[in-house]
């Protein structure tokens, strides 16, 4: 008998979890909630308030589900996985007061300080006269950081002083602190690292693009690509992180009593004096995950059943394609400032084609598939080499049609054109 498993979350990156664990044998039945059209080719789609534990705890037990699998921060946070455990749920997913890692940058620093992880310099500041000493004290270029959850948009990096200045007072104009701290240069690294609270298995690591335009120009997004493996990367980059930051932080975490189970996302800086943590997420990153997964040939539902009842240190290597992973974000009108939604979506490739589509903000209007939200979804695309799966990804997403949606050009291109130095 293979498993049940729900997946809390309707992005693309939970299409993409939904679609590796359709392919796990053991995993029987699939259910998504509150889902999105794309992932009823894997799952039953299930409404639900996903940052309500107790409606999450009620369609867990109605659809008798052996593991819950959360997508999002925000359940998270929220508490969610605290109440399914307390219920006898397996959970893959930490608890709300684990995933302040996540949600609060401040506390994140604490542990890392605890444990002795290597990170960018930081104050945290809870008015205008203190950010601005702690902004004259770093110097240019500002890093400022709304201290709670931002979806990855909190942030503001700039030389304007006056700028810098701005976001850490709309930050205390909405009650939050901020984290003000040291620029960190050097290309970025994502590391998904599961973890049952003790063992850690790092997946491989890939690299994203937050920037909304060409040569990261404009404003921060969610992500609008990614590609993995990373062959610039120096050897030895996965052991290092995991055995000076990752497993530092869950022992950390472990000693404190409130063990971390689920995924550590670690975003890192590539820097002249090594790795530093850029920042922690509690989840799964959105788009890395799109093409980690689509490389990945450990059954995922095995994977994740093993994390959520401790079991990782018994848990086979994990095995990987040899091929390269590049994803690309089909954006709506307006993102990342604000979306138009409600607009036809045409051209999706055909079930056979080389490329295939993760589904994040689209929606049904009879039997039209139509824009629903900022990033509309994600192509992957798999190639033998980097070129390869850049032009199959960017042959499929340029046959794909939704009036003045927007895309990067330059997913993987310096990495493809050998541009990136550590
Ligand atoms: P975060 O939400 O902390 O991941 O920040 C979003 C983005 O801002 C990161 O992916 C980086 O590109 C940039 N960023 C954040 N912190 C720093 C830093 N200390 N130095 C340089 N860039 C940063």
């Amino acid at each position: 008998m293979g498993v049940k498993i729900l997946v809390i979350g309707s992005g693309a990156r939970e299409h993409a979890i939904l679609r590796s664990l359709a392919a796990d044998p053991d995993v029987d039945a699939l259910v998504a909630a509150p889902g999105n059209p794309g992932m009823a080719q894997f799952a039953d789609l299930a409404a639900v308030r996903p940052t309500d534990p107790d409606d999450v705890l009620r369609l867990a037990r109605e659809t008798g589900v052996d593991l819950v699998v959360i997508g999002p921060e925000a359940p998270l946070v929220a508490g969610v996985a605290d109440v399914l455990r307390d219920s006898g749920f397996d959970v893959f997913g930490p608890s709300g007061v684990a995933a302040r890692l996540e949600g609060s940058k401040a506390f994140a620093k604490e542990v890392m300080a605890a444990a002795d992880v290597p990170t960018a310099l930081s104050r945290v500041c809870s008015d205008h006269d203190e950010a601005a000493d702690a902004l004259d004290a770093t110097g240019a270029p500002y890093v400022v950081k709304d201290d709670g959850l931002a979806a990855g948009k909190g942030v503001v990096v700039t030389d304007d002083l006056d700028e810098a200045l701005a976001h850490a007072d709309a930050c205390f104009a909405a009650g939050a602190k901020v984290v003000i701290e040291e620029f960190l240069d050097g290309p970025e690294v994502s590391l998904f690292c599961i973890t049952d609270g003790e063992t850690v298995l790092a997946l491989e690591p890939a690299q994203d693009f937050k920037r909304v335009g060409d040569n990261d120009e404009g404003p921060n997004t969610g992500g609008m690509g990614a590609y993995s493996p990373l062959d610039w990367a120096p050897d030895g980059l996965v052991e290092q992180v995991v055995s000076t930051i990752a497993q530092p932080t869950i022992d950390e975490m472990a000693r404190r009593g409130t063990p971390f189970n689920g995924v550590l996302y670690v975003g890192l800086a590539l820097t002249s004096r090594g790795p530093r943590v850029i920042e922690f997420n509690a989840r799964f990153g959105d788009p890395e995950t799109q093409v980690v997964l689509a490389r990945l040939r450990t059954p995922l539902g095995s994977l994740l059943s093993a994390a959520a009842k401790g079991r990782l240190d018994q848990h086979e290597a994990l095995r990987w394609r040899e091929q390269h992973a590049v994803t690309v974000v089909l954006a709506a009108s307006g993102y990342p400032a604000a979306s138009r939604s409600g607009d036809p979506i045409d051209g999706l490739p055909a079930a056979d084609a080389p490329a295939y589509v993760l589904h994040a903000g689209t929606a049904t209007d009879g039997d039209r598939l139509v824009s629903a939200g900022g990033r509309v979804l994600s192509v992957v695309a798999l190639g033998d080499d980097l070129p390869d799966a850049r032009q199959t990804a960017y042959a499929a997403i340029e046959d794909i049609t939704l009036a003045d949606s927007h895309f990067r050009t330059d997913i993987a291109l310096k990495a493809q054109r050998g541009e990136i130095t550590v």
